[in-house]
């Protein structure tokens, strides 16, 4: 994989026109590699590749087949964990630690996916007398895939697993700020065998090769993890040729914790859920509600918790590296800046790390008290380490301030009553809820996806691999 390559039809090559993008390192802001700048010629020629790949060997794979090949490569990313973790981490500037989470996970979508390739199968269904009628579960056929910065290892397993699983072929558009871990697995897939043109990928700019791939009429299938306004963008393209989507967008997700809960329990499961990968997490649980008994002295546990906090270097391994880019930095500090003008009270902050270098992207974390479900701290997401704290009075009131966001994507209930937690668990808007935990990051074989404004469609588990298939009936006529 020479820098600045991409992967059409099982080779790598130079994009048509030869560019290629810096690559930054978020923790010093120096740049250290080069990827291509994909255009929409090379988008075409990736989904031709990909549409010859269903044509052919591909597409004629048995089942189990395809399963061993997604079995071998769980192994060989396993094998190459560190590898790909230090190379997450230089791209994202999460610690390491993340990183090797990622591609421990990584490793565990291949080896779910390799499992349950040969598992899904149609039905034969009781029809009229001289009918035999059955269902068979088909490919859609060539899956376009558009991926985020923030976890491109473990989001690329996400959408390509079920995908390939079932399958399909896939051209997959990684995110320009962070793609050196897809580029790697591309050739790792290569060696452990997947057949030409089953998996492309073409790195670029959003509005280029983002935008040829979603507007490109040979797709048969979207799948789009990233902001709700570019999904918007996706989706419309996609409305002309009336072709299904998966829409993985973002979240403003509640930790709503009660008076009775195990605050020991909580803390860390909170403390977590805001600062893994800087809050740069589409399930980040970035709103704390909490009952007003309890606010005081369970908000002022969390801000001990926070003051304790370090940012700094991936290599460091601290309690959370920089942001992505100086763009996605500015934009955290403006909200911050913003929430202050309006008088919202920053109740603790952590420390960027001595000798962190100066030219990262560092933003401490930090804890907002008592901000009003209608503020925009409360509303939208930051995507940065900055938590929202919020007081309810009773659990009619905790499910109103839970549900009023634009979004919908993971709920965490804190409660010791089983009562309110079926309650809480059913009138929460959500794709996910976690009741005395929060663990969207983990469990592969747990279904994800939003309500709402978070999206639609699910990704993960078995639910994924009756996303990116279609069901065919067959009725024969046999008399
Ligand atoms: P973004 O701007 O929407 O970018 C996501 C992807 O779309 C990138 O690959 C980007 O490419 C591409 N893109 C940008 N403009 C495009 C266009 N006009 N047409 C087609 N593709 C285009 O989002 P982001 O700011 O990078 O990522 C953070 C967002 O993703 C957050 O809102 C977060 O919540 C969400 N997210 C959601 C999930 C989930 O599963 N629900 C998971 C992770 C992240 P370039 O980056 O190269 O421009
Ligand atoms: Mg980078």
């Amino acid at each position: 994989m020479p820098d600045g390559d991409i992967l059409i039809g099982g080779d790598w090559k130079q994009t048509s026109d030869g560019q290629t993008l810096p690559v930054f390192n978020p923790s010093d802001g120096s740049e250290f590699a080069k990827i291509a700048r994909g255009n929409a010629r090379d988008i075409d020629a990736a989904v031709k590749a990909a549409r010859k790949a269903m044509d052919g060997a591909w597409g004629r794979m048995p089942a189990a087949e395809r399963g061993r090949l997604l079995s071998k490569l769980a192994l060989k990313v396993a094998e190459h964990a560190e590898e790909l973790a230090v190379l997450e981490c230089k791209d994202t500037g999460k610690p390491l630690a993340q990183g090797k989470a990622d591609a421990t996970a990584l490793s565990r979508y291949f080896e779910f996916y390799g499992g349950a390739a040969d598992k899904v199968h149609g039905d034969t269904i009781p029809y009229q007398h001289g009918y035999t009628v059955m269902t068979l579960r088909e490919p859609h056929g060539v899956c376009g895939q558009i991926i985020p910065w923030n976890y491109p290892m473990q989001i690329f397993g996400r959408s390509a697993c079920g995908a390939l699983a079932m399958g399909n072929a896939i051209v997959v558009k990684p995110a320009e700020e962070a793609c050196l871990s897809i580029l790697r697995v591309g050739q790792l897939m290569l060696e452990v065998g997947f057949p030409a043109g089953a998996v492309n990928i073409v790195p670029g700019l959003g509005h280029e090769a983002g935008a040829a791939l979603s507007d490109h009429p040979g797709i048969d299938h979207m799948s789009f993890t990233g902001s709700r306004q570019v999904g918007t963008l996706v989706q419309a393209a996609a409305a002309k040729f009336n072709r299904p989507v998966t829409m993985e967008l973002g979240g403003k997700s509640p930790q709503v914790v009660f008076a009775d809960a195990d605050m020991d329990a909580a803390l860390p499961f909170i403390t977590r859920a805001i600062i893994q990968n800087a809050g740069q997490t589409c399930s980040a649980g970035s709103r704390l509600l909490v009952e007003d008994r309890v606010y005081d002295e369970f908000v002022g546990r969390v801000a001990e918790k926070f003051k304790a906090l370090r940012a700094g270097p991936w290599d460091r391994d601290l309690d959370i590296g920089p942001l992505i880019s100086k763009k996605q930095k500015e934009r955290v500090e403006k909200f911050i800046g913003d929430a202050g003008k309006d008088g919202i009270k920053l109740v603790a902050s952590g420390e960027v790390a001595a000798n962190a270098p100066s030219g990262g992207y560092y933003v401490p974390p930090q804890i907002f008290g008592d901000v009003p479900a209608t503020h925009i701290l409360a509303q939208e997401e930051v995507f940065g380490p900055v938590l929202a704290a919020t007081r309810f009075k009773n659990e009619e009131d905790a499910v109103r301030i839970a549900n009023a966001t634009p979004y919908g994507l993971v709920a965490g209930i804190w409660t010791r009553d089983g009562g309110k937690q079926m309650r809480m668990a059913r009138a929460v808007k959500a794709g996910q809820v976690f009741i005395n935990n929060y663990g969207a990051g983990g469990g592969i074989e747990l279904p994800f996806g939003g309500f709402k404004g978070s999206g639609f469609g699910r990704e993960k588990g078995f639910a994924a691999l009756f996303e990116f298939s279609a069901i065919k009936t067959v009725a024969i006529n046999h008399g």
